[in-house]
């Protein structure tokens, strides 16, 4: 299969916070990917901005450490220093006037611009006001904010109001990482591009879908960030309700940005309130190996939750009635992102109640190993009688798709290519992300109102007895947590 890299336009992009982890991690490791495979212009130019005093010299330095640790890719001699040549460094402070002159005379005319806003959220106001003061935007300046967006509803509003002053909706690119994951485009891709699965994804053939992002590490050194947030913030409102908005949302007549956001939009607004018993929430406990989730924080009486599985309904008529199990947290059994649609039992069956009750799943793994397996009944080959057994037809997009399955862009390196190209099909609007809050908060008032505590559980496990329930007094259960 022959790879199609369509190069962008050349561009200016100025990563504020160019000294953080973030940058350090993603953005940067990602960029690099991005040269190697022809897609960024030779011409394109990559600026780094933090208060920290630095020289174009040193940043390279720092780029090219951050690029060996956080994923280089094969490279042709020479590659690396071309890119190197790329980079510079611009000292400016968010909250100040310093540097910011300066930064506008690195910049061209003729080049696509786009600013990177990876500080804190406390930052992006200041940001945008000065690229406006300072004149460094132009009409067709694009900005990306990093997550999280908003703490409620109420904050969420509020930053929206603040980049809308300088920037109109066409500019602004909210990330959500999930969203540049291959399979989660792929999901669109499955639904919207086969005929095989759209007829029967409605209530009348699903039985319910289980959407699970589990991860096996903790808080770790993120825990004064992560204790003020909790897996809902943190995980339910944006990556979770994105894998829920493009699981159910209905065909878009295109795939374009507003026709996927006002779909996606629709789903969010068709949620009903979620049932206080229909949510569990957990905080994983210490063993003997670990100290648990309060040793992280400061606050060693916290309730802030790890763990959180629910169950919602969208009450549209695609999907009265199927229920739409969450469930995420840390320190689980294993590192894994899943959804799968559980398909109802055959209205009647032929071969008698001795054949046991099988069903169609059709699981979609994120990670690891990006793929499809569908759970499909046969007869278990051999002799006497008529046995059934669900088999799995498993389709690794690695094995299926060659060495382009297997070298597939990271998501940040994609959303980044996407800022430059001007699509804003896989970024979150500001009415989606007020809408995800607006079905979030009333949860967590309640957990406030009602001084729940999270339910501890055991490290290595899939979370508090709690959430298996459930899913038991349903009569359902959820898949195993495994790699
Ligand atoms: P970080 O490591 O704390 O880096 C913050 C960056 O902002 C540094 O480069 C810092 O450099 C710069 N900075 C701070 N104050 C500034 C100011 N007044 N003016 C200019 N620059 C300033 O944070 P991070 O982990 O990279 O996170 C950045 C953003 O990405 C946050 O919104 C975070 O929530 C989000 N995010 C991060 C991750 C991740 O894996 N790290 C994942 C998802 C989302 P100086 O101190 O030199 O100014």
């Amino acid at each position: 299969m022959v790879s199609r890299v369509i190069p962008v336009d050349t561009f200016d992009l100025v990563i504020f916070g160019g000294t953080g982890d973030l940058a350090r991690r993603k953005i940067l490791p990602g960029l690099f990917r991005r040269y190697c495979a022809g897609q960024m212009p030779p011409e394109a130019q990559i600026i780094g901005a933090a208060r920290s005093e630095m020289t174009d010299d040193e940043y390279r330095a720092f780029v090219r450490e951050a690029v060996d640790e956080f994923g280089s890719t094969p490279h042709e001699p020479g590659q690396f220093d071309a890119f190197l040549g790329r980079v510079g460094y611009q000292r400016v402070d968010a909250k100040g006037s310093d540097g910011w002159e300066d930064l506008g005379a690195r910049l061209r005319d003729d080049a696509v611009r786009a600013f990177y806003f990876s500080v804190g959220p406390a930052l992006f106001g200041d940001l945008a006001e000065r690229l406006r003061t300072f004149g460094l935007a132009t009409q067709d300046t694009r900005i990306v904010v990093e997550k999280p967006f908003g703490h409620d509803l109420q904050s969420a509003r509020a930053l929206n109001r603040e980049l809308a002053e300088h920037f109109n909706e066409g500019q602004i690119y909210r990330i959500d990482h999930y969203l540049g994951k291959e399979t989660v485009q792929n999901l669109m891709a499955v639904r919207f591009g086969n005929m095989l699965f759209e007829p029967l994804w409605n209530a009348q053939h699903v039985d319910h879908i289980q959407i699970t992002v589990a991860e096996t590490v903790g808080v770790g050194g993120r825990g004064g960030y992560y204790d003020k947030s909790g897996a809902m913030r943190d995980m339910i409102q944006n990556h979770l309700m994105q894998l829920l908005c493009l699981i159910a949302m209905e065909p878009p007549a295109r795939f374009e940005p507003d026709s996927v956001r006002d779909e996606k939009l629709k789903v969010i607004r068709a949620l009903d309130p979620v049932e206080p018993h229909h949510v569990v929430r957990g905080q994983y406990a210490a063993d003997e190996n670990q100290p648990g989730y309060r040793a992280h924080v400061e606050d060693p009486r916290s309730t802030t939750e790890s763990f959180v599985a629910l169950k919602a309904h969208i009450s549209n008529w695609r999907w009265a009635g199927t229920p739409f199990y969450l469930r995420t947290g840390k320190m689980l059994r294993a590192r894994t992102s899943e959804i799968a649609v559980v398909f109802k039992d055959a209205p009647h069956s032929i071969f008698g109640a001795e054949a046991g009750r099988h069903r169609n799943m059709l699981a979609i793994r994120l990670q690891p190993n990006e793929g499809m397996t569908l759970d499909v009944t046969i007869k278990e080959p051999g002799p006497g009688g008529m046995r059934l057994v669900d088999v799995p037809l498993d389709m690794s997009f690695a094995d299926a798709l060659g060495p382009d399955g297997a070298d597939m862009p990271d998501a940040y390196e994609r959303l980044i290519m996407d800022v430059i190209r001007g699509n804003q099909t896989l970024f979150m609007r500001g009415d989606e992300v007020e809408a995800a809050w607006a079905w979030t908060d009333p949860i967590i008032e309640s957990w406030a109102r009602r001084g729940d505590v999270p339910k501890p559980y055991d490290p290595g496990g899939s979370g508090p007895d709690d959430a298996l329930m459930l899913m038991h007094r349903d009569g359902r259960r959820w898949r195993d947590i495994k790699a």
